[in-house]
């Protein structure tokens, strides 16, 4: 989970192809650019054998917004290794919010919002 979650950030589409179930995988995996995650928190892990489910919050910065994924995903283990099959979206746990142009840049840059991610028009 945690792992995909890094290659999501990194837009390593390799990996998330290939921890993807072949069963369920999209025939394309193409990352937004204009999108930056910035953090994950896992709220509930269950394993049981060889299934598991994960549910998680991601939040990131897309066109001057802060909004966040909250998911159910659900994996499967196959010889030893871990895939991901299929998640389901649950109700919004996150509030949107657009950071100040004078405000510190979400990303964690250090820079002020206007100087850094902010969509320039
Ligand atoms: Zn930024």
């Amino acid at each position: 989970m945690r792992s995909r979650y890094s290659a999501y950030v990194l837009g390593e589409t390799a990996y998330l192809a290939a921890s993807w179930h072949p069963d369920y995988r999209p025939a394309e995996l193409t990352p937004d650019p204009a999108l930056r995650w910035l953090g994950l928190d896992v709220i509930a892990a269950d394993e049981r054998q060889a299934r598991a489910s994960v549910e998680f919050e991601a939040r990131w910065l897309s066109d001057g917004r802060v909004d966040a994924l909250h998911e159910r995903s659900e994996f499967v283990r196959e010889d030893g290794r871990w895939y991901y099959t299929r998640g389901d979206i649950l109700p919004p746990t996150f509030t949107p919010w657009k950071p100040g142009r004078n405000e510190a840049c979400p990303c964690g840059s250090g820079r002020k919002f206007k100087r850094c991610c902010e969509p320039r028009g």
